[in-house]
């Protein structure tokens, strides 16, 4: 995979959609129940929408009610990196992918008690959907 590491940020603004850089770049939250995939059931991995990294399986995928995609682990946890964000006066948990250095949402500790417990919020515009 290309080193993403090196990439300037003219090179995003080139690469990504205005909505796709605002989140991916800026760390972003894209509005709720307005992404492609809060409500997608099919199955396949979700990839990241700036590098291509595999990041989540639909198998950990379910329905928070957020209106964000929401999974209760990544595919590899080698593949994101989890970082404290203490933006708009609360502490939560940054996830990113671990390839390019991209913002793709939070992590909570509200997920199904059943599985891991953990719930990753993550924006649809920052993820690729490639069907099995
Ligand atoms: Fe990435």
């Amino acid at each position: 995979m290309k080193n993403m590491q090196e990439m300037t940020e003219e090179d995003w603004k080139k690469k990504l959609t205005p909505e796709q850089y605002q989140v991916l770049r800026q760390a972003g939250t894209e509005a709720p129940f307005t992404g492609e995939f809060y409500n997608n059931h099919e199955s396949g991995m979700y990839k990241c929408a700036a590098c291509g990294q595999e990041l989540f399986s639909s198998e950990t995928k379910f329905d928070s009610g957020s209106g964000w995609p929401s999974f209760d682990k990544p595919m590899n946890r080698e593949h994101v990196e989890l970082r404290t964000d203490n933006s708009l006066g609360m502490e939560r948990t940054e996830v990113i992918c671990k390839n390019c250095g991209s913002h793709l949402g939070h992590l909570f500790s509200d997920g199904p008690t059943e599985t891991t417990g953990d719930r990753y919020c993550i924006n649809s515009c920052a993820l690729n959907f490639e069907k099995k």
